[in-house]
């Protein structure tokens, strides 16, 4: 029986035309645990592209943890946190995130979530619904990630909310549009770090215009939590600022390597966001198990090991700088472990993944839409599991695949 309906023909078209403007993205599975090496198809793979930036995915004490937490409290959490979910594991937890967060905004209280995209819609939205309708404004960042942009978009679409994108290159005319706006709540969101072009956010001058404009600013610190700072708190412990204006949002499945996110702010808001926050209400808690296993990722993060994990990517990341160099290709020198390289067109950016491929490195090109149209690059990303000699062995690899493609073309 042959089924063709107008649907499916769509589905059918769309996904043609991304083959032909080179923009399909393909699964690929892995058959081991994160890691600097990485099985698939059975074969073993360099990869230099998770955001397990610390490398404790697999790290031994987290897997003991998790099987821990399995019997101390079993899988499921049954129920959203309001109603029965919300477990002593995630009240340790939010304690314990509060805590990190507590030098930089007074009267901390945290909030933790299966993801950051739910995170990020559920402040988002709700802080908007502080206000009445039509009577915030948020700014956004132009390079956000795509939940902050889809949290921006809901909230707008849910309270009429004023929207404006800002350049962080140009921090004048966010000022100048913020001095004219009679918007009772004005709300700056804006990414820590930059998740695909690694350069930090500058927070200390946004902290001062929040201040001035009297405006909230929220962090999406998803590629600085657990790397920036001297004890992994992030970016706010980095540049040593202060407001009970900032709003942060942390990652946990990243650097934590393990899974879920947290939103701190000042405990009004939280108490705020739990009242009113619809993701928050109507979700399933995440399993308690999972957050006893982020407490031990915590201590790790704040200790001995987290500050020697911090210094090996350091490490990692100043030869990288200085040894590097390409003879066309862009590199973006950031002071974190996400380290682009421009290409520019998608078929580029495709050929240069591929001989990477065939030279044993998994490091995927990225391409529109989640980077501006003529920017594909590959994003090369260290854990602190890689060794000085991996990483030295990359730059010769990427030297001859750069020589390779320009023979070519
Ligand atoms: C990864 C990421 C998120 C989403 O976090 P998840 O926990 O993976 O859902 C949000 N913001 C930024 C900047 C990110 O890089």
């Amino acid at each position: 029986m042959s089924t063709t309906f107008s649907a499916l023909n769509m589905a059918e078209q769309q996904i043609t035309d991304l083959d032909e403007q080179l923009l399909r993205r393909k699964l690929r599975i892995t058959e081991s645990p994160c890691d600097t090496k990485a099985s698939v198809g059975q074969r073993e793979l360099k990869a230099f592209c998770s955001n397990d930036y610390l490398g404790l995915a697999n790290h031994p004490k987290l897997v003991t943890a998790i099987a821990e937490g399995a019997k101390l409290y079993g899988v499921g959490s049954g129920a959203s946190h309001l109603i029965s979910g919300h477990s002593i594991a995630h009240d340790l937890l939010e304690k314990k995130l509060a805590s990190f967060e507590s030098e930089s905004i007074p009267n901390a209280r945290a909030l933790f979530f299966s993801t950051g995209y739910l995170a990020n819609m559920n402040a988002i939205t709700g802080l908007a619904r502080l206000a009445g309708q039509g009577e915030a404004s948020i700014y956004s960042a132009k390079l956000n990630h795509a939940s902050l942009i889809d949290g921006v978009r809901l909230a707008s679409a849910q309270t009429k909310a004023k929207v404006a994108l800002f350049d962080h290159q140009d921090l004048h005319s966010l000022e100048e549009a913020l001095r004219n706006d009679a918007h009772p709540l004005k709300l700056i969101v804006i990414d820590g770090v930059f998740s695909m072009d690694g350069d930090i956010a500058p927070v200390e001058k946004l902290v001062q215009i929040a201040e001035q404009y009297d405006a909230l600013l929220m962090v999406d610190d998803a590629h600085g939590f657990g790397v920036l700072g001297k004890q992994g708190h992030g970016i706010l412990e980095q540049l040593n600022v202060h407001s009970e204006r900032i709003i942060y949002i942390g990652t946990l499945g990243k650097a934590a390597g393990v899974s879920g996110a947290f939103i701190c702010a000042a405990a009004p808001f939280i108490e705020w966001l739990i009242q009113k926050g619809r993701p928050y209400i109507y979700s399933t808690a995440t399993p308690p198990a999972i957050a006893h296993t982020l407490l031990t990722s915590l201590e790790l993060i704040e200790n001995d090991e987290g500050i020697r994990r911090r210094q090996q990517l350091n490490q990692l990341i100043q030869i990288w700088r200085e040894e590097m160099s390409f003879i066309n290709w862009e590199k973006v020198s950031s002071s974190t472990p996400i380290q682009p390289v421009i290409l520019g067109s998608n078929a580029n950016a495709l050929a240069a993944a591929k001989l990477l491929d065939d030279a044993g490195y998994w490091i995927p090109a990225i391409r529109p839409p989640t980077v501006p149209v003529g920017s594909s690059r590959l994003r090369i990303t260290f854990s602190a599991n890689h060794s000085v000699d991996d990483l030295r062995e990359l730059i010769k690899t990427l030297k001859m695949i750069e020589q390779k493609i320009q023979g070519a073309s």
